[in-house]
């Protein structure tokens, strides 16, 4: 019989080898399904090293799904700052509520159930429910993909290849603990079968690899073209009443929802970056303001765009009235670590940390 279809002796080979290599992570010492749950919303577009510390400090505070459901969506979104992906927190924050109000608190067990909860997709159920209850759903991640299109020798990740693999680790899991298998198949793809670099030597699937045969392994699946990303120039400013300054909070369906930030915008074709402001800040909240010292310019990189913000000290022409939909405050410096904001702000706090915040 062919190696590739000995399922029986695959199994046994990545149970044995996930016994003695797995790594030694925080999650793994705990059978919650509260606790892998957060964990496997934390690890989306993560990588593992930045995601321990925020699991360890959300925990520390939040030890228990009704401590999440207690807690106010600001205080939750504060613990999450700087892991991106906010939507994660706000859906885990909605769900840990349903699940309180709708199932006395336990993690729904049913596949069905649980994937109707906000921000859980199939690769969550299937996580939480193999690694917690042994339930047979494989986890395709992207390192898992990766792992068995080479396997199995698939060039593309079609719709149908995913159904073939999922199907053919459906087989592995009639012989094993699925979330020892869907683990050791995570670990296989981060840690020995890198898209870059595959390391065939360290792998236990190596006797029975096709892309291992070709000396090409890396060549599978066939590797995407990256598309370069747009970048904007953006203009922001602090503007000052007394020793206060204004804030606004994004509205929760779009990018960085319920995150605080500075009014301001993407300029216009043409424009200077005062003028910007200046219109900016009087569509945003329906102040006329005066464009004072510039603060600094910072870059950074989101998942699909960059921007370049520069930054300005601002004061209000006539009053201090604000005329906008979104929540707003007016906050002082110290405030700052109380609220959250995107990472692109904290570079800019830095800049105000060293030339001091006053205009
Ligand atoms: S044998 Fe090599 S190519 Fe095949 S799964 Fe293992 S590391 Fe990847």
């Amino acid at each position: 019989m062919n190696n590739m279809y000995n399922t029986n002796k695959i199994t046994e080979q990545l149970i044995t080898w996930y016994g003695k290599h797995k790594r030694d992570l925080p999650w793994r010492h705990s059978k919650d399904p509260y606790k892998i749950w957060l964990s496997e919303i934390m690890l989306q577009q993560t990588q593992v090293d930045t995601v321990i510390p925020y699991y360890k400090k959300w925990l520390n505070k939040y030890p228990t799904l009704k401590d999440v459901a207690h807690a106010s969506e600001g205080d939750l979104l504060k613990i999450w700052e700087g892991l991106g992906y906010y939507n994660r927190c706000r859906n885990f924050k909605k769900a840990c509520d349903i699940v309180l109000s709708d199932y006395k608190g336990k993690v729904p067990t049913d596949f069905h159930a649980f994937i109707k909860m906000p921000g859980v997709g199939e690769y969550i159920a299937a996580a939480v429910l193999s690694i917690v209850h042994d339930k047979s759903y494989p986890a395709l991640d992207g390192n898992i993909m990766r792992v068995l299109s080479r396997f199995m020798k698939k060039k593309t990740l079609s719709r149908y290849n995913k159904k073939v693999i999922y199907n053919h680790i459906c087989k592995w899991m009639k012989f094993g603990s699925p979330g020892d298998i869907n683990q050791a198949l995570m670990d296989i793809g981060s840690q020995i079968c890198k898209p870059n670099q595959a390391h065939c030597y360290k792998c236990p699937l190596e006797n029975s690899c096709r892309a291992t045969k070709t000396n090409l392994p890396e060549s599978y699946p066939t590797p995407k073209q990256n598309k370069p990303i747009p970048n904007y120039d953006v203009v922001t400013g602090i503007i000052w009443d007394h020793d206060q300054f204004l804030i606004l909070q994004r509205n929760e369906m779009n990018h960085l929802g319920g995150l605080w930030e500075f009014p301001g915008g993407k300029m216009k074709n043409g424009e200077s970056q005062s003028e910007a402001l200046i219109r900016e800040i009087k569509e945003e909240c329906g102040l006329e303001v005066n464009v004072k010292s510039k603060i600094g310019s910072i870059k950074h990189v989101y998942s699909h765009f960059s921007i370049h913000m520069t930054t300005f000290h601002c004061v209000s022409k006539n009053n201090t009235i604000i005329k906008t939909t979104q929540p707003y405050r007016w906050i002082k410096p110290v405030q700052i670590k109380d609220l959250p904001f995107p990472k692109a702000n904290h570079k800019l706090f830095s800049i105000l940390n060293k030339q001091g915040w006053h205009v």
